[in-house]
C-alpha cells in the first residue's frame, strides 16, 4: 500500500495503542497518536517522505512548521544523515523549539504570522529540497497508515471518526486509507469523517457552512490550538470532497471548550496538547449524530509534554 524503498528510515512509528475514554457522557476510542517517536502523528508521514528522499540522494531539506512537523522532520532527518533547516514562527512553543534543536536541525525563527515562515522556507527551497508536510504528497501516503492500522487493530472500522483539522493531513490520509480498504472490499462502507476546527481559525467550516467554491479570507485570531492555526488549507477542495463522501460534518470549538476537553482527558490519564483535545471538545456538538450502538473514535494527535502550560 506504500511507495517501496530498499531501506526505510524508521524510528518505530505506527501501531499506536487504542484505549477507551469518555467525554460529555459519550464513550469513545482514543487512538494514542501522541505516543509516536517524536510525540505527534506527523511521524507517519515523515517516515515515508524521508525514506524516499534518502533513496533519491537528497542531503539537504527545508521545512516550515509551528512545531510538531518540524520536530518530526528534524528527528527523521537526523536519522537519515540529512541537513535540516527549519523556519518556525518566533512565538512557537518553547518545548517544540528545543526539541527541533536537540535533533541538530538548523532553526530559523521568523517574526510575524505563520505564513511568513512558509514564505521564508519556499525561498530557501531554491537551494535545498522543500520537505513540506503540507504540499508533499508523500506525507499523505504515510498518514494513510492510520486507517489501515485502525482496521487491523479492531477487525472493523468505527462508525464515526473525529479529527482536529488544520491542513487536514491526517484527515485526508485517513480518508484515502479507508477508501483503499473499501476498494479492496475489506470493509463495506466508509466511516463518517468529521472535521473539528478552532473558532479562531475555521476556513473549512466557513466553506462547509456557506457552501463556498472559493477559499475565503479569514482574519487570524489567537487560539490555544497552535497546531491548527491554518488560514489557507492547501487541499481544501479535497477536504470538502472527503467530508461529503463520508457524510461527515465540519464544526468549530472555542478555546474554553478545548481546554475543558484537555482537562477531561488528563483526568483519565491522557495528557495531550490543546490541539489534540480539539476533536474531544467537538464530541458534544456531534452527539446528536451518534446512535447508541455506534463506535466512535478520535486520534489524540500530540503529546501534552511539549505544550504550553495551559492546564
Ligand atoms: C499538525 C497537527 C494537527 C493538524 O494537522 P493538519 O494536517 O494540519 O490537519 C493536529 N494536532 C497536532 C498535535 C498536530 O501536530
Amino acid at each position: 500500500m506504500l511507495p517501496s524503498v530498499s531501506e526505510m528510515v524508521s524510528l518505530g512509528e505506527g501501531w499506536t495503542p487504542i484505549v477507551s475514554a469518555q467525554a460529555y457522557g459519550i464513550s469513545f476510542l482514543a487512538k494514542l497518536e501522541f505516543l509516536a517517536p517524536t510525540g505527534s502523528f506527523k511521524d507517519r508521514g515523515t517516515t515515508v517522505l524521508v525514506s524516499l528522499l534518502r533513496e533519491l540522494g537528497v542531503t539537504k531539506v527545508v521545512e516550515d512548521s509551528s512545531g510538531n512537523a518540524a520536530a518530526s522532520l528534524a528527528a527523521y532527518g537526523a536519522r537519515a544523515g540529512m541537513h535540516c533547516k527549519i523556519f518556525v514562527p518566533a512565538q512557537a512553543s518553547p518545548a517544540k523549539l528545543a526539541q527541533i534543536r536537540v535533533y541538530g536541525a538548523e532553526l530559523c525563527p521568523v517574526e510575524g504570522p505563520r505564513e511568513s515562515s512558509s514564505i521564508a522556507a519556499q525561498q530557501a527551497a531554491q537551494q535545498a529540497y522543500y520537505a513540506s508536510h503540507v504540499y508533499n504528497p508523500l506525507i499523505l501516503e504515510g498518514t494513510k497508515t492510520f486507517a489501515y492500522e485502525v482496521w487491523e487493530q479492531l477487525g472493523r472500522v468505527p462508525d464515526h471518526l473525529v479529527f482536529p483539522v488544520g491542513h487536514g493531513t491526517l484527515f485526508l490520509g485517513a480518508y484515502l486509507g479507508f477508501r483503499d480498504l473499501l476498494e479492496a472490499q475489506l470493509i463495506e462502507k466508509l466511516p463518517a469523517l468529521h472535521a473539528v476546527q478552532s473558532e479562531g481559525y475555521a476556513p473549512l467550516y466557513k466553506i462547509y457552512k456557506e457552501d463556498l467554491s472559493e477559499l475565503p479570507e479569514i482574519a487570524p485570531q489567537s487560539t490555544v490550538a497552535e497546531g491548527i492555526c491554518i488560514q489557507k488549507p492547501v487541499r481544501w477542495r479535497a477536504l470538502q470532497q472527503a467530508v461529503r463522501a463520508t457524510c461527515g460534518k465540519v464544526i468549530t470549538v472555542s478555546d474554553e471548550e478545548i481546554l475543558q476537553a484537555q482537562r477531561a482527558l488528563a483526568q483519565q490519564g491522557l495528557f495531550v496538547e490543546p490541539t489534540a483535545a480539539v476533536p474531544i471538545a467537538g464530541l458534544q456538538n456531534l452527539k446528536r449524530l451518534f446512535r447508541p450502538s455506534d463506535l466512535i473514535m478520535a486520534p489524540l494527535t500530540g503529546s501534552g509534554l511539549k505544550s504550553f502550560p495551559t492546564l
